[in-house]
């Protein structure tokens, strides 16, 4: 089955969630399906191997909650370990935190300073990169963590929020441009 054929069948627009006028991409579906979640799985490892089908990552990182759900098993499928980036307040040791405005207010994101080895390369992992606030902010706790961002990769891309141009020069896997 292709990946196309598999995001027709297993990712469903819910309207008017979490707020009016919002069309959510509902990815719980495929994550229960067990041959759709194995192919989006090595689809977004491909953005962790070189030319040559190497492994060129040292860490994958996931942003919480739903990046955690793909990034652990794509760092599985790489060999490599996971970092959890997460909301404030929730990570128990000392961590480097990023603020970012949204379309009203502000979010927060944090990572613990201990977290990268200072050089290692990382890819990062979310479902959904919209207006890139979320991968923006991520990148910047890598560079204070001392990490280097080798490539972004998601399952969609929300293209008329223009997240790209958030990225700067990171490369960008999407599975799916809407
Ligand atoms: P951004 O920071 O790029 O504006 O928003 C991306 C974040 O919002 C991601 O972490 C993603 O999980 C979440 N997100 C935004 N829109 C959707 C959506 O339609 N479906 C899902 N599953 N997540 C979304």
């Amino acid at each position: 089955e292709s990946l196309d054929a598999i995001f027709d069948r297993l990712i469903r627009d819910i309207p008017d969630f979490p707020q009016p006028g919002v069309m959510f991409k509902d990815i719980t579906p495929l994550l229960a399906d067990h041959d759709g979640f194995t192919a989006v799985v090595q689809a977004l490892a491909a953005a962790g191997r070189d030319e040559s089908g190497a492994v060129c990552v040292d860490k994958v990182i996931g942003m919480e909650a739903r990046g955690f759900i793909l990034a652990a098993p794509v760092a599985l499928a790489l060999g490599v370990g996971f970092v959890p980036v997460r909301k404030p307040g929730k990570l128990p040791s000392a961590t480097y935190a990023v603020s970012y405005s949204l379309e009203y207010g502000e979010a927060t994101l944090e990572m613990h300073t201990d977290a990268l080895v200072p050089g290692e390369r990382v890819l990062l992992i979310d479902d959904v990169l919209a207006t890139g606030g979320t991968a923006a902010a991520t990148a910047s706790l890598v560079a204070q963590g001392g990490g280097v961002v080798h490539a972004l990769a998601v399952l969609m891309e929300l293209s008329f929020l223009h997240g790209r141009g958030a990225l700067g020069e990171t490369p960008l896997l999407s599975l799916r441009t809407l």
